[in-house]
């Protein structure tokens, strides 16, 4: 009898396990629809130099326009995908449609450099730098050093000697990297010194609470510090507040990205916001005396 009760139990258990299961598929195979019919699209977010108010760039960020559900962030459809074919299949959609976005920029006098996020799987894929020449060979009209990849730090980390291959033939092809959310791997000195980055770009969360939490405070400051040392560039993400802005300026970090500059948004709206930006007198007068 026990061993019944234990086996229907089981089955109960198995059932649902079963049904999530299903419901991931489900909503897979959903995605690879909205894949293939277009219902994808990238919004852009600027970067900022406070010194001199210049707009240096912008980050391209992955939306599903979902008919029915409305817009939905990255965080509702990436851990769907990950480690399956279509992670692969969304990141190359994602720097074809930047390449595409370049060349019509590029073509209306707009020469913006935009990073483009590439996530742990998709680097170390086999034949990323394969595909990338590939992908860069069918839009001639835009330099390679418009494109930049954004790496997670714990994305070099887990296999260190592969992610610094892939990023060598990367950079052989013309293309920077910087490293995201930096702070929330296992950063360490060597790694820094060994990855081939070109920036550097602290953790929103360390940002989101430098004012209030002096752990926080710490690390921001312990970046920004190494960055210095090591001679690399650094960006702060997530700056929301002028007075984040100003503590930033403090520690010498002058690179900003955040909701307090601008939230991201659709390529159409981009070289509007860049004519008009309101905030860049306010922005770019807060680093008004590093220029003495
Ligand atoms: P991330 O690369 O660190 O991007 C920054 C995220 O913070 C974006 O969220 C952006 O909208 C948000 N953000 C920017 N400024 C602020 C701010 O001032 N305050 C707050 N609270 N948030 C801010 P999003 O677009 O939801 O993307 C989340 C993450 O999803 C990204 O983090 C990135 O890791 C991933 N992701 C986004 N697009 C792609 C993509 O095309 N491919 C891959 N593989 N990953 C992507
Ligand atoms: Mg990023
Ligand atoms: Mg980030
Ligand atoms: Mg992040």
């Amino acid at each position: 009898r026990a061993k019944q009760q234990g086996r229907d139990t089981y089955h109960v258990f198995d059932t649902g396990l079963d049904r999530q299961i299903q419901a991931r598929e489900a909503y897979r195979q959903r995605f690879a629809v909205a894949l293939a019919q277009g219902e994808l699209t990238l919004h852009y977010q600027p970067q900022v130099d406070m010194f001199g108010g210049d707009v240096i760039g912008a980050e391209a960020l992955v939306r599903w326009q979902h008919p029915e559900r409305g817009t939905l962030a990255p965080g509702c459809f990436l851990p769907v995908i990950e480690g399956t074919a279509l992670e692969i299949e969304l990141g190359e959609w994602v720097i074809e449609a930047t390449l595409g976005q370049l060349r019509t920029w590029r073509a209306a006098g707009l020469e913006l450099a935009v990073h483009v996020n590439i996530s742990p799987a998709h680097l170390l894929s086999g034949r990323f730098a394969e595909r990338l020449e590939w992908l860069l060979n069918r839009f001639p009209e835009v330099p390679s050093r418009l494109l930049k990849l954004e790496v997670l730090e714990s994305a070099a980390m887990h296999d260190m000697q592969a992610a610094l291959s892939v990023m060598r033939q990367c950079q052989a092809l013309g293309i920077d990297f910087a490293i995201d959310d930096f702070g929330t791997g296992y950063s360490s000195l060597t790694h820094l010194r060994q990855l081939p980055v070109d920036l550097i770009k602290i953790d929103q969360s360390f940002v989101r609470g430098m004012l209030t939490d002096p752990d926080d405070m710490a690390i921001v400051e312990s970046v920004i510090f190494m960055a210095n040392r090591f001679r690399r560039p650094m960006l702060a993400e997530g700056v929301e507040t002028l007075e984040h802005a100003r503590a930033l300026l403090a520690l010498g970090c002058t690179r900003v990205q955040g909701y307090g500059i601008a939230r991201p948004m659709p390529a159409e709206r981009f070289p509007g916001w860049l004519q008009e930006w309101p905030g860049r007198h306010e922005w770019s007068a807060l680093a008004m005396h590093l220029t003495g």
